[in-house]
């Protein structure tokens, strides 16, 4: 069962919405999904040309006029539209917010060099322009306009969906059978009228879902605890508490699939090079299932976290490409940066189905800042585990010192209303300034 949050403002009960995935539909006879099969040559290639136009020439718009033709009935075409339209627009969101990313890169990148610092000669980050998506999947996200779920009054099926067809006036009945866990998941829920449609390996899949509001329980003046996601160990709290960690039995795992795959890669070259043309797949089942296992452990973790604290809400930071880079640095493989994105949404997921606060806060400097005397420098940590400042002196693990950063910046409006990496160094520093006044510094 697959899960989804919808953005909600802190402090309102949380709306969590949760899919049933994997019901099959039917095939009792062939000839009615072969109906389907029609209606979806028809329907993607439509839903297509709106994404294009929705990523380049115009903003997604769900109520757009229709501009192209197609055999599709005018509910469908709607449909199609707006499917159109949040793909598109999720796209847009997502490169925009890549291209913010990029930009950081590059002040960092043109700051360390003024700064004179070696590290600087790598490379400078460029930006490659995102293709426009393509839909290669069959997958129907349709309303109640055009396919409508009924309760059976037979018993041996559960539901009839009635599919409107590319003929007019035409419906097509399938029969849905729910399994067991399929009928427990759904029982006394509302179920959501939309549904989505998907062919995988030649067969039909449904998708229901159901709204569930969740209270946030959460005392306002509960305590806040800082969490310092990253790889070495996958949580970090500001109270000294660590949770999971890729060290130990996952980096075995990692660096077996990582001969595995260089051996592959060997045998690839020399196959190519004798002029064999089938050759093997570089792909790796060990890999897929290693990123599997990964994602478990973050899990597990994420649960133990919020279990051992009970009663705090949580801060945690908004990981960009940038952050991410940074804290997978020492191991700079996609596999990691990708985990590593994994981990806030769990934190986001957990918190909303159980009614727990979290905030997110900004990451820029979290782990350069000096917790103590607010010092921002690359060079206050000499290596990945230790934060030491090179002005006041302060020395602990590098995570806790973000965590407790982290912890600091819950409710800071003044860092909250910067704009970029250079602002947020231009108050740390300035906060910097304030401590050595205070604490009789020259
Ligand atoms: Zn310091």
């Amino acid at each position: 069962m697959k899960q989804r949050q919808r953005y909600q403002r802190p402090g309102t009960p949380q709306r969590v919405t949760r899919a049933v995935t994997h019901i099959r539909l039917e095939a009792t006879n062939a000839g009615k999904l072969a109906v389907l099969d029609d209606l979806a040559q028809v329907y993607m290639p439509l839903c297509q040309q709106y994404v294009t136009l929705f990523c380049t020439d115009e903003q997604p718009n769900k109520f757009r006029s229709t501009c192209f033709v197609t055999p599709l009935s005018e509910r469908w075409h709607r449909v199609a539209i707006q499917q159109a339209a949040g793909i598109a627009q999720s796209w847009r969101t997502n490169r925009a917010q890549a291209y913010q990313d990029y930009v950081d890169d590059l002040l960092g990148h043109q700051e360390q060099r003024a700064e004179g610092i070696p590290e600087a000669e790598a490379e400078e980050p460029a930006w490659r322009e995102w293709d426009v998506p393509s839909l290669k999947e069959t997958c129907i996200q349709a309303n109640a306009n055009v396919v409508v779920l009924e309760p059976s009054a037979d018993s041996t099926f559960d539901y009839w969906l009635k599919i409107s067809t590319l003929v007019f006036r035409q419906q097509l009945l399938v029969p849905v059978k729910l399994a067991d866990y399929h009928r427990k998941a759904l029982e006394g829920k509302t179920i959501n009228t939309s549904v989505t449609l998907n062919k995988r390996s030649d067969e039909w899949w449904l998708t229901l879902s159901y709204d569930e509001v969740v209270p946030l329980e959460t005392e306002p003046a509960a305590p806040v605890v800082g969490v310092d996601v990253g790889i070495a160990t996958f949580l970090t709290t500001s109270d000294g508490q660590h949770y999971g960690t890729f060290h130990g039995k996952l980096r075995e795992r990692q660096k077996r699939d990582r001969e595995k795959r260089r051996r592959k890669a060997k045998l690839r070259t020399c196959l190519e090079k004798k002029g064999v043309k089938k050759l093997p797949s570089t792909s790796s089942k060990s890999g897929q299932r290693l990123a599997r296992h990964v994602r478990q452990e973050i899990n597990r973790a994420v649960n133990q976290c919020f279990t051992e604290h009970p009663d705090a809400q949580f801060a945690y930071e908004q990981l960009s490409v940038a952050t991410m880079k940074y804290k997978a640095r020492a191991m700079n493989a996609y596999l990691y940066a990708s985990n590593l994105a994994h981990i806030p949404k769990q934190l986001a997921w957990n918190a909303a189905k159980r009614g727990r606060a979290v905030t997110l806060v900004k990451s820029a400097y979290s782990s350069q800042e000096c917790s103590v005397c607010h010092y921002p420098d690359r060079a206050n940590r000499p290596n990945q585990q230790t934060f030491c400042c090179m002005v006041c002196g302060y020395s602990t693990h590098a995570d806790l010192n973000a965590a407790i950063n982290i912890q600091h910046r819950w409710g800071d409006s003044e860092l909250r209303t910067c704009t970029n990496q250079k602002e947020v160094k231009a108050l740390l520093l300035q906060r910097h300034q304030a401590w050595k006044k205070q604490n009789g510094w020259p």
